[in-house]
C-alpha cells in the first residue's frame, strides 16, 4: 500500500458510491412525493456534506493541499480503511435495497409511501446513514491529511446532527404509533450503541 494507491481506492469508493445510487436516483425522480420537508434547509445540510465527503478530499488528492496539514503515511491504516470503505458499500447497498423506493435525498413522503422494517431496518433506524458514517471514517484512514480526511467526519456529521430528530418526527406525523413502536425497539445508527 502505498500514498497513490490509497488515494485511488478512496477514488474507487466515490465511483462504487455513485454506481450503486444512480439507479435509485432515477427512479427517485419517477416516483410521487406526498409531502416535503424544509427544502431549504435540506439542501444546505446537504451541499455541507458534499463539501466534507467530496470537494475538500478531492482537492487533497489532486493538488496535496492544505500541505500544512499533512501527516506520515500508514500502510496499515489505509489497508483499514479500504476494508472499512468496502463494507460501507455493502451496506450501502442494502439500505438501498432494503428501502426501495421509499428512499429521498431530502425529506420527503411518497405517495404510496409504506413504514419498511424488514431487512436492515429490523435492527437499526439509520442503516444508510452509517453507510455514510463509515465511508467519512475510510476517508479519514486513507488520506494522510488532517483537513481532507476529517472534512467528511464534520460535513456528514453536521448533516446527520441537523437531520435524524426532523427526519424522525415526520416519520412519526406520517406513521404514528407504528413508527414509534417501530423506535421502541430499534437502535438509531449503530445496534448496541445508539
Ligand atoms: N434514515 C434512513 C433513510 C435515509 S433516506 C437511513 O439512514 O437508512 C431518507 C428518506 O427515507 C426519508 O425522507 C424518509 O421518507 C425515508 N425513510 C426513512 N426511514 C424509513 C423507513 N423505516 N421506512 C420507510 N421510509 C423511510
Amino acid at each position: 500500500m502505498t500514498p497513490l494507491i490509497a488515494k485511488l481506492a478512496w477514488g474507487a469508493g466515490i465511483v462504487g458510491w455513485y454506481v450503486i445510487r444512480y439507479p435509485h436516483q432515477r427512479r427517485s425522480r419517477k416516483t410521487p412525493i406526498a409531502s416535503r420537508r424544509e427544502r431549504m434547509r435540506e439542501y444546505v445540510l446537504l451541499a455541507i456534506s458534499f463539501v466534507g465527503l467530496f470537494i475538500v478530499p478531492v482537492i487533497y488528492v489532486t493538488t496535496g493541499e492544505p500541505r500544512v496539514a499533512g501527516y506520515p503515511f500508514h500502510p496499515l491504516l489505509a489497508w483499514v480503511g479500504t476494508l472499512v470503505f468496502a463494507f460501507a458499500l455493502l451496506l450501502f447497498h442494502r439500505t438501498h435495497r432494503d428501502l426501495g423506493r421509499f428512499w429521498s435525498v431530502t425529506l420527503e413522503i411518497r405517495q404510496t409511501h409504506q413504514l419498511v422494517t424488514t431487512g436492515i431496518y429490523r435492527h437499526v433506524r439509520h442503516p444508510m446513514y452509517a453507510a455514510f458514517f463509515l465511508w467519512a471514517i475510510a476517508q479519514a484512514l486513507l488520506l494522510p491529511n488532517w483537513v481532507a480526511g476529517l472534512a467528511g467526519l464534520i460535513g456528514f456529521g453536521t448533516l446527520f446532527a441537523f437531520r435524524v430528530r426532523r427526519e424522525e418526527q415526520m416519520m412519526e406525523a406520517t406513521f404514528g404509533d407504528a413508527y414509534r413502536a417501530y423506535a421502541a425497539h430499534t437502535w438509531r445508527v449503530v445496534p448496541g450503541l445508539f
